[in-house]
C-alpha cells in the first residue's frame, strides 16, 4: 500500500528559503505571515490531512462515490474528515477575513493544497471547487450575493461547482447552449444538462453552489452570448435559512478512470432558479477568474500525487533487493542488494525528484506572485505580478500535471511487476494524474493559451520580463554554480530564439505556432523549472546539512540530464507545421 507524509521540510524550504513568503508581511493584510506562523500552519495541516485524509485514498478509490435516487454518496469516512478538515478552518486559510476566511496568503494555501492533493486526491476536488466559486463570486458578485454565499464557501459548510461542459461543449464553450430566461422578479429559470460537473452532487455540505453559464434569449452567437448564473441546490431564504430544494437533478455519475472517490455528475437543470453574476454575455470573461484559480489548482494535484509517487518509489528502491551492482563482483557474494544501486532506478528516482521539487517552487512563487498582485500597495508591482500570473498558469497547469504522468508513470516503473498491481497503490497514482491533465482545459488548450494568448500579451512584454528575470538571475551567480548556471544560461538562449520563432511564425502561418505549441510549453517549463534550482542551489550551497546536500546533488542531475532536453525540443519546433498539416485526412489511418 503507498503511503504519504506531508513534505513539511521540502515547503518550508521553498517558502521560507527560496520565494522568501515572509517578504509579504510587509503587506499589512500579511503581517502575520511570519516564517514561524508558516512552519506553524504547515505542521498542522500536514498532522491532520496526513492522520484523516490520507488514510482514505486507497479505500476511496476502491469504494469510489455511488448515485442512488439522484443522491451522492461519498466514500466511507469522506463525510467525517471534510467536516473536521472544513471546521479546522483550512478551506479559509486565504479568504477574506471580512468572509470568516483567516486572511492569509494564497501561498500558503498553495502548499496546503499540495499536501491534500497527494494524501488524497480525489478528496481534494470537493474544497478545491469552492475556492473557485469563492473567487468568481469575490470578483463579480453584488454585494448581496457575496455576503449570502462567500462565508459558507470559506467556511466550507457549502460547496461549490463549476457547470461549464455540456455534451456539445467541452473545449469550445461558445457552444453552451443552456438556456436562461430572465423573471419578473429579477431571477433567472435555467433549463439544460451540463455534463462531467465534478461535486455537482454529494453529501458533505448543507448546500451547493452552482455557477452555470448559460445563454439568455437573444444572446449573440458563440462565447460573446454566454453569462454566469448562480444557482443554489437549496435556495436561500432572506433570512440566510435554506429554503425549498431547487430543480437541478443528478441522473447519472460518471465510472472514470482514476480519482474514484470524486463524483462527477449529469446535472439536469429544469428551469432551476438562478442569478445573474457579472454582467449579461460576460460569462466567459468572469468564468477566467475562477478558471484562472482552478488551473493552478490543478497544477497543484498533479504536483500533490508526483509527490506521493517520489516518496513511495524511493522508500521502495532501499528497501527491494534484486540484483548486484555492477562493479561488485558476482564471486564475491551471491545476495541481492537493493534496487536503488542500480544506475537505472537511481535514474528514474532522481528524475522524479528533480521535476517535483522543481514544479513545487515554481507553483508556491506563482501563487505568492498571486498574493503581490492583489494586496501589494504599488501599482506597478501588482501589474508585474499580475503578468507573471497570466504567463505562468498556463505554464503551471500544463507543465505540472504533464509532469504529474511522468513521475507517476516512472513510479510504477520503479516497483517493477509490482508496481502494476493494484495492492501496491503505485497505479492508483497514475491513473489518478491522468485528468489533471484533461479538465480546465487540456494540455493542449493551455499550450495554445501560452502561445497563442500570454506571448503576445501587453505587446510581448510577458516572456521579455521573465527571461529577463533569469538573466538577472544567472548573472547575479557565484562561479562555483557554474554547474547550472551556465547550462541555464545556453537554454535561456535557445528559448529566447524560439519564442521569437513562435511570434514571427504567428504572423505567418498559425499552423505553425499552434503545431509546435505543446513542445513549446514543454521547452518552456523546464527553463522555468531550471531557473528555480539555481535559485534553489543558491540557498543550499550557503548552508551546511544533508538536506542542504541532498539539493545540490538533485540541481546537478537537473541541469546535467534533464534541462539538456530543450536541444531535442528547439529543433521540432523550428520545423513547423508541414509535415503535420499536409497528410490528408484519408491518408491518417
Ligand atoms: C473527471 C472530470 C471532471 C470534470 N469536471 C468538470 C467540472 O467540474 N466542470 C466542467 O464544466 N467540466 C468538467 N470537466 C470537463 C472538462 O473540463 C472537459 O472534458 C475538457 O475541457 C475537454 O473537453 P471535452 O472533453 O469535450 O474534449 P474536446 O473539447 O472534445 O477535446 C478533444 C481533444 O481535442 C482537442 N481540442 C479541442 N479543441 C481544440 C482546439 N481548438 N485546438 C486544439 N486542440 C483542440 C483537445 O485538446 C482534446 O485533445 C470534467 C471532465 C472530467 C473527465
Amino acid at each position: 500500500m503507498a503511503t504519504y507524509k506531508a513534505p513539511v521540510r521540502d515547503m518550508e524550504f521553498v517558502l521560507n528559503e527560496v520565494i522568501n513568503v515572509d517578504s509579504l508581511t510587509k503587506i499589512e493584510k500579511f503581517e502575520d505571515a511570519t516564517s514561524d506562523i508558516v512552519s506553524g500552519v504547515l505542521e498542522e495541516a500536514a498532522k491532520q490531512i496526513d492522520g484523516t485524509i490520507g488514510v482514505l485514498n486507497e479505500s476511496g478509490d476502491d469504494e469510489g462515490a455511488r448515485l442512488n435516487d439522484g443522491e451522492v454518496t461519498t466514500p466511507t469516512g469522506f463525510k467525517e474528515a471534510y467536516a473536521a478538515y472544513a471546521e479546522s478552518g483550512w478551506i479559509g486559510l486565504d479568504k477574506d477575513i471580512e468572509f470568516d476566511g483567516q486572511g492569509l496568503p494564497y501561498a500558503l494555501a498553495t502548499a496546503v493544497t499540495d499536501m491534500l492533493s497527494g494524501a488524497n486526491a480525489a478528496f481534494s476536488l470537493y474544497p478545491g471547487l469552492s475556492n473557485g466559486a469563492y473567487e468568481a463570486l469575490k470578483a463579480h458578485g453584488t454585494q448581496e450575493q457575496k455576503d449570502m454565499y462567500m462565508s459558507h464557501l470559506s467556511l466550507g459548510d457549502w460547496s461549490g461547482t463549476m457547470c461549464l461542459t455540456e455534451p456539445g461543449a467541452g473545449s469550445d464553450l461558445g457552444q453552451v447552449r443552456t438556456k436562461a430566461a430572465p423573471q419578473d422578479d429579477g431571477s433567472y429559470l435555467i433549463e439544460g444538462s451540463k455534463i462531467f460537473i465534478t461535486a455537482g452532487e454529494h453529501d458533505l455540505t448543507d448546500n451547493i453552489l452552482h455557477l452555470v453559464l448559460a445563454r439568455t434569449p437573444g444572446a449573440p452567437e458563440g462565447i460573446r452570448g454566454i453569462s454566469m448564473f448562480i444557482a443554489p441546490k437549496f435556495m436561500v431564504n432572506d433570512d440566510g435559512s435554506l429554503g425549498e430544494r431547487n430543480s437541478i437533478v443528478c441522473p447519472s455519475i460518471e465510472e472514470k478512470m482514476g480519482i474514484h472517490g470524486s463524483c462527477t455528475c449529469v446535472l439536469n437543470f429544469n428551469n432551476a432558479k438562478g442569478y445573474l453574476v457579472g454582467e449579461l454575455n460576460k460569462g466567459i470573461q468572469n468564468m477566467f477568474v475562477m478558471m484562472n484559480a482552478a488551473r493552478l489548482m490543478v497544477g497543484l494535484q498533479g504536483l500533490g500525487v508526483a509527490e506521493r509517487a517520489t516518496q513511495n518509489a524511493i522508500t521502495y528502491a532501499k528497501e527491494r533487493k534484486q540484483g548486484r551492482p555492477l562493479t561488485r563482483k558476482a564471486e564475491s557474494s551471491f545476495d541481492s542488494d537493493t534496487i536503488i544501486v542500480h544506475p537505472d532506478v537511481r535514474r528514474m528516482l532522481l528524475t522524479m525528484k528533480a521535476l517535483t521539487e522543481g514544479c513545487r517552487m515554481m507553483a508556491y512563487d506563482t501563487a505568492k506572485h498571486v498574493d503581490l498582485s492583489e494586496s501589494h500597495v504599488d501599482a506597478d508591482v501588482r501589474a508585474a505580478s499580475k503578468a507573471r500570473v497570466d504567463l505562468m498558469t498556463p505554464v503551471c497547469k500544463a507543465y505540472i500535471t504533464d509532469v504529474g504522468t511522468e513521475v507517476t508513470g516512472l513510479g510504477v516503473l520503479v516497483y517493477g511487476g509490482h508496481g502494476y498491481i493494484k495492492e501496491n497503490g503505485m497505479e492508483q497514482n497514475l491513473r489518478d494524474s491522468k485528468i489533471f491533465c484533461i479538465y480546465e482545459g487540456t494540455n493542449g488548450i493551455q499550450s495554445l493559451d501560452l502561445v497563442g494568448r500570454k506571448l503576445s500579451m501587453n505587446g510581448g512584454q510577458l516572456p521579455k520580463d521573465f527571461f529577463a528575470d533569469v538573466l538577472e538571475e544567472i548573472e547575479s551567480t557565484a562561479s562555483e554554480l557554474d554547474f547550472i548556471a551556465g547550462p541555464l544560461k545556453s537554454a535561456l538562449s535557445e528559448l529566447s530564439k524560439v519564442t521569437d520563432w513562435v511570434i514571427e511564425s504567428k504572423q505567418n502561418n498559425l499552423n505553425d505556432a499552434a503545431a509546435v505549441a505543446v513542445d513549446y510549453l514543454q521547452m518552456f517549463g523546464l527553463v522555468t523549472v531550471g531557473y528555480y534550482w539555481l535559485r534553489a542551489s543558491k540557498v543550499a550551497v550557503a548552508n551546511e546539512g544533508r538536506f542542504y546536500q541532498g539539493k545540490m546533488a538533485t540541481a546537478k542531475f537537473f541541469a546535467t540530464k534533464l534541462l539538456p532536453r530543450v536541444y531535442g525540443i528547439a529543433p521540432v519546433i523550428m520545423a513547423g507545421s508541414d509535415c503535420v498539416m499536409d497528410p490528408e485526412e484519408d491518408l491518417i489511418v
